[in-house]
């Protein structure tokens, strides 16, 4: 006969004791005793018996008491109580103690086995049902746990075989992922960079001043070029609570059109020049040769506006491709205030004819630059003639010019026409022209263009500040000439 359960008794009633071993030892259950509290806790601990009989005091402890403390460590332990009379009360905090019955005299067999039997099997169904369960559970958790494994492996090949290329990094700038684009790019192929700082392992100084800029400015676009020709676009992106994410795209082909293009508007603005300066100068000598009545000479007039404003166009064209292609590198000590006097004088019968006033506002001592004179010319006689173009007959320009900072800042105000507030940024690009003017005043649209070209090239900056309808200042800082030559030593001390 197969061995039965173990069952564990803790009464102090002997007679009781007596006839519930008896019982339960004649259908061939084991039994086992425990004389007082500490014997029944090292029994639980030792041999974790099937079931349990307790007295409803045992030990000097209520029963229930007892029962309880085996509960907490094995839940599903199925326990009786004895009680030497029948009582409801008892029978009520039994179930509410979450035990499984009681017992009481007169014990006969049939009742105590058949008590032990409901229990042991209730046990069972419970056990059975809780290592289903934990099963089921523990299935669930691997699939997921695969397929959790599986996804990271898909985007850690898609991030792998991404074109571009991509490095993201942790708080301190070291090397948490690195993808082909980026080996590729900077050839670095074969080598684990995973946890190196990455300012160590790409030595460009593009990319160190793209790491630096990415610290202080919110917006990270950035080019960095290579001596063999190639260029990249970059963009420095910071992740809270990761570090940031390097991400740089080939425009080698763009910057390639982009020459060529340059070169294309270049010659064709060259091959304009020459004829427009041959009508320019017949319009002009048409009247010494013979006399016009009124109406020849108001077209002629007209020609001769259309001929300024092309030869404007041309003129700008030209200039721009020959910033762009990086002529004009000549720099000398200057004066800006000088500077400004010659293209006050310029704009001058321009503010005559719309009977406006400009005012200036000049610091004293200013430092010098170190600029292009004619290019610096340019920035100022670019405002100046905007301000005129786009303010009211009768109106007021005010210039300002003072040193703050190693730096220069001029600004020019004026109480135009404004820009609408989205547009301002746009009013930098080549050939954007804002939708409040564009059709009522003529313009190529390349002047600020020029004026942001030549303030980069000085390492300075030039940005507006516009109200509709109010009027616009601009202004532009560049660094003094001390400022930039300690700028080139450190450099080359470097
Ligand atoms: P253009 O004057 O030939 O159109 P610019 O490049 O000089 O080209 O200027 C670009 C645009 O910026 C202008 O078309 C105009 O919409 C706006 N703009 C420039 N200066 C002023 C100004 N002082 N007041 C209002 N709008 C201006």
């Amino acid at each position: 006969m197969a061995k039965r359960d173990l069952i564990l008794l803790a009464l102090d009633d002997e007679r009781a004791l007596k006839s519930i071993q008896d019982a339960l030892q004649t259908v061939s259950y084991e039994t086992t005793n425990a004389s007082d509290r500490t014997i029944l806790k090292k029994i639980i601990k030792e041999t974790i018996p099937a079931l349990v009989i307790i007295e409803e005091q045992f030990d000097g402890i209520p029963g229930i008491k007892s029962a309880g403390e085996i509960l907490e460590r094995f839940p599903a332990m199925p326990i009786f109580i004895y009680s030497e009379q029948e009582s409801f009360v008892l029978y009520k905090d039994v179930i509410q103690a979450g035990l499984s019955g009681c017992l009481y005299p007169p014990l006969r067999n049939e009742d105590i086995t058949s008590a032990v039997e409901r229990g042991l099997n209730r046990a069972r169904l419970l056990g059975d049902w809780l290592r289903r369960e934990v099963k089921r559970t523990t299935a669930s958790l691997k699939r997921r746990a695969k397929l959790t494994k599986s996804e990271l492996n898909r985007y850690q090949i898609i991030f792998a075989n991404i074109q571009d290329g991509v490095v993201i990094l942790d708080e301190e700038e070291r090397i948490l992922l690195i993808n082909k684009g980026m080996e590729v790019a900077f050839e670095l192929s074969g080598k684990d960079l995973r946890g190196k700082l990455f300012s160590t392992v790409i030595d460009h100084p593009d990319v160190s001043s793209l790491l630096n800029r990415g610290q202080s400015l919110p917006l990270k676009y950035h080019t960095i070029n290579f001596d063999d020709g190639r260029t990249y676009n970059a963009q420095y992106t910071p992740i809270g609570g990761i570090g940031s994410v390097i991400t740089m795209q080939e425009i080698s082909n763009l910057k390639q059109l982009d020459r060529l293009k340059n070169e294309f508007v270049n010659t064709i603005s060259h091959d304009l020049r020459s004829p427009l300066t041959a009508v320019l100068g017949y319009t002009d000598l048409l009247n010494r040769v013979g006399s016009l009545n009124e109406q020849q000479l108001e077209f002629l007039n007209k020609i001769r506006l259309s001929m300024d404003s092309i030869t404007a166009l041309v003129n700008d064209l030209l200039d721009m491709s020959r910033l762009e292609a990086g002529f004009d590198t000549r720099r000398e000590h200057l004066k800006l205030e000088n500077i400004l006097k010659i293209a006050q004088a310029t704009v001058e019968p321009q503010l005559k004819l719309k009977d406006m006033e400009l005012h200036t506002s000049i610091g004293k001592k200013l430092p010098e630059l170190n600029g292009n004179p004619i290019r610096i010319r340019q920035v100022l006689d670019n405002l100046l003639a905007n301000a005129v173009k786009y303010s009211p007959e009768g109106s007021t320009i005010r210039v300002s010019l003072k040193s703050e900072d190693n730096q220069i800042i001029f600004s020019v105000s004026d109480e135009g026409a404004g820009i609408p507030l989205s547009e301002q940024p746009r009013v930098f690009e080549k050939f954007y022209r804002a939708s409040n003017v564009s059709k009522k005043v003529g313009g190529s649209g390349l002047g600020l263009a020029i004026v942001k070209s030549v303030v980069d090239w000085h390492q300075g900056r030039v940005w507006v500040e516009s109200k509709l309808g109010e009027g616009s200042t601009f202004f532009v800082v560049l660094p003094t000439y001390n400022s930039t030559r300690n700028k080139t030593l450190n450099k080359l001390k470097k």
